[in-house]
């Protein structure tokens, strides 16, 4: 009987431990009864994850010119072709699209590359199509990147209200703790949503708002609290700068709950109660997700909730706080590591001074002084011809981007594409090079989860064929770009203690992340490391929650923003009158590359739907199952139709997940909407202008 490895999931930010074994060939899969995260707890995805793991279709040897390839051929291609694109057309010719599946020491690795020793910026996530718009609203707030609270806070809120945020099928384990609260205390749960998804249909109130009016809603009720006495003078006045300016804006954006109504759609009685609650309610978490990222005005959505917070000193205290949760598995340790292309390692800037220290402390010589090209940006790039080289890392951009279409003739025109993954995907079709990645049970490494808590993902499995971990890869290559002296790395232990060292380099005492505990750990601590919270700082026990009061701002206090009501980026007209929103399924896991192999979780939802709503469904004469064509200004996909109650008038809504190699022409990337948010850079993907009409089959 071999033994059992204490491992992490690797689909949703929940982070759930899970237990794993290898008995012959046949892998066994538990939640891990110790994980805090899910205390034994798995979903259909994590449950199902022994039945991911058949080596069919997965890449195990480097190709080159799609002809099997040596290591050595392969990473000397790769290297020499970004040293001479570098030298011919400057550093910012080259760039890195990089995933949340990656582990921490893999991601560090990719940034250190490109910002310190290639000499650009142009290093960007998919977790920019995820969670971009919460890090620049939490650092309009708060001066750094901070998820305040823990899960804990779900369990110990009084009221718990999800904006964009299905927890039912998208943070599932998540969402079965904050049930059994539920039960246990009577939480009430309100669900801010266009549908009544499936955490609406558990909800004690839902507000199916209009689409895009989320920033009218909370400047409604940022007015509501300060007109009712519900906001805490003394935190304002203590703990916060900005508040007059910023309910004067509410104020005038908002300036009765009727025109907040009217406004958003809603009932006048069901947003009186839901103001009500939450003004009489001191136990209130708000959690948000992708429904309020994924909008060209997601920043300024973030920080109205923000706001709501900061005015009633809900913060970083026991059942309270606004609480951001990540789709990925690693969209936490991506940010701390720099991995988004606006920010520089440790939740640093692009200012002299954190330029400075990340070049010394890593005897930088060529190290990237401004922001570099973010996500659509970076494939822009390349379409036009400015980006020549790209290294995409683990994602599937040819169908998980906006305008995927625009994004495969980005990656037919750029002169020099390298993947490297774990299977063929739509984006391998499109590599010059392609190089075979470790996969889940057989890397090894750390992730961070939405609650700040980094747990090891081990290994269980053999590495198959030639397929190596991320981290090896990069360090290969990098010391093939002439790199060897900063790129040395043996184990994937030396990458953390050096990103943990970064994180407390020079620390001045105001930065919150700080991984200072953990920078000097011994290769066997780090083997056995258990999952830890950060803060992790010297001499302090790690962990808590945070911004109760310290808030790493020069002044030490946080910033309410003023925020006013805009609407989408591209309304419906006459042309595309119905408004798209796209999402995840229960049983799936992005673009199914996983997911899809497993028969049980493929029943749930056999083929990619098109939810219409009834009233479109009848004016357009369609019927349940019949086959649709979508059009949008973007793009067109194909579905089959079903008409949904769930949706207010004039909506759809298409799942994320289908791909070319899944179901010819369904997906949401082709017909989605590259409009970004203007301080985030994060896609508008909750609303796109589109028509629907019966598909014509030849
Ligand atoms: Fe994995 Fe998320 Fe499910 Fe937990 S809730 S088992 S992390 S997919």
């Amino acid at each position: 009987m071999s033994v059992e490895v204490r491992t992490t999931c690797p689909y949703c930010g929940v982070g759930c431990g899970v237990l794993a074994r290898l008995d012959g060939d046949r892998a066994q899969v538990r939640g891990d009864p110790d994980h805090p995260a899910n205390l034994g707890r798995l979903c259909s995805k994590g449950a199902a994850l022994a039945e991911t793991l058949a080596l069919g279709g997965r890449l195990l040897q480097p190709e080159v010119a799609g002809r099997p390839a040596t290591w050595d051929a392969a990473l000397d291609l790769v290297a020499r072709r970004f040293t001479d694109t570098i030298a011919q057309h400057g550093p910012d010719s080259v760039g890195f699209y990089v995933s949340g599946q990656l582990l921490t020491e893999d991601y560090y690795l990719a940034n250190k590359l490109m910002k310190g020793f290639l000499g650009s910026a142009n290093i960007d996530t998919n977790s920019r199509l995820c969670m971009a718009s919460s890090v620049a609203g939490h650092r309009r707030a708060f001066g750094e990147d901070i998820v305040p609270g823990t899960y804990e806070d779900l369990e110990q809120a009084d009221l718990v209200v999800l904006v964009g945020s299905n927890l039912a099928w998208c943070h599932p384990v998540l969402h079965q703790r904050l049930l059994a609260a539920r039960a246990q205390r009577g939480t009430r749960i309100v669900v801010i949503d266009p549908r009544r998804s499936a955490a609406a249909e558990d909800a004690d109130l839902h507000l199916p708002l209009r689409p895009g009016s989320d920033v009218l809603l909370f400047n409604g009720l940022l007015a509501h609290l300060a007109a009712t006495g519900a906001t805490d003078p003394d935190h304002i006045a203590q703990h916060t700068t900005g508040f007059a300016d910023t309910l004067a804006l509410a104020q005038s954006d908002a300036p009765d709950r009727a025109r907040v109504a009217k406004g958003c759609d809603l009932h006048p009685a069901d947003l009186a109660r839901f103001y009500d609650w939450f003004a009489t309610t001191p136990r209130t978490v708000t959690v948000y997700s992708q429904g309020v990222n994924q909008s060209a005005h997601g920043t300024d959505k973030v920080n109205a909730i923000l706001n709501c917070h900061l005015a009633t000193g809900r913060i970083g205290r026991e059942g309270m706080g606004p609480f951001s949760i990540t789709g990925q598995p690693n969209a936490m340790g991506g940010r701390e590591v720099g991995g988004l292309a606006n920010q520089l390692a440790a939740h640093m800037a692009f200012t002299p001074a954190e330029t400075d220290r990340v070049s010394r402390f890593w005897t930088a010589p060529n190290i990237a002084m401004k922001p570099g090209l973010k996500a659509v940006e970076m494939f822009e790039a390349a379409r036009t011809g400015r980006l020549k080289a790209l290294w995409i890392m683990g994602t599937n951009p040819a169908t998980s981007m906006p305008d995927a279409t625009r994004v495969r003739e980005a990656l037919r025109r750029c002169p020099f594409v390298v993947v490297s993954d774990v299977t063929r995907t739509d984006t391998t079709r499109f590599a010059h090079v392609i190089l075979p990645a470790a996969a889940w049970g057989e890397k090894d490494g750390t992730v961070t989860n939405s609650e700040r808590r980094i747990s090891r993902q081990r290994a269980f499995l053999p590495l198959p064929g030639e397929a190596r971990p991320d981290w090896e890869i990069i360090a290969e290559a990098a010391r093939r770009m002439g790199f060897a002296d900063a790129f040395p790395y043996q184990t994937r232990a030396e990458i953390f203690r050096e990103h943990a060292a970064l994180t407390a380099f020079e620390n001045d005492g105001d930065r919150l992340l700080d991984l200072g505990a953990l920078s000097d750990l011994p290769d066997a601590d780090y083997d056995a490391l258990p999952p830890t919270q950060w803060p992790a700082r010297r001499g302090t026990e790690p962990g808590g929650r945070l911004l109760a009061t310290r808030v790493p701002t020069p002044d030490g206090r946080a910033r309410l923003v003023p925020v006013r009501h805009e609407g989408p980026a591209r309304p419906v007209d006459r042309d595309f009158p119905i408004a798209l929103t796209t999402g995840r399924l229960r049983d799936q896991w992005h673009t199914m590359t996983r997911t899809g192999l497993v028969p049980r979780l493929m029943a749930h939802a056999p083929e990619p739907v098109l939810d219409l709503a009834r009233r479109e469904a009848q004016a357009l004469a369609l019927q349940d199952g019949d086959l649709v064509q979508i059009d949008s200004p973007h793009g067109q996909a194909l579905a089959r139709l079903r008409i949904s109650d769930a949706l207010r008038p004039g909506e759809a809504f298409l799942p994320m997940h289908w791909s070319g190699l899944y179901a010819a022409r369904a997906s949401s990337g082709p017909v989605s909407n590259p409009a970004t948010d203007a301080h985030s850079g994060q896609p508008e993907l909750k609303h796109v202008p589109i028509r629907v009409t019966r598909a014509t089959v030849r």
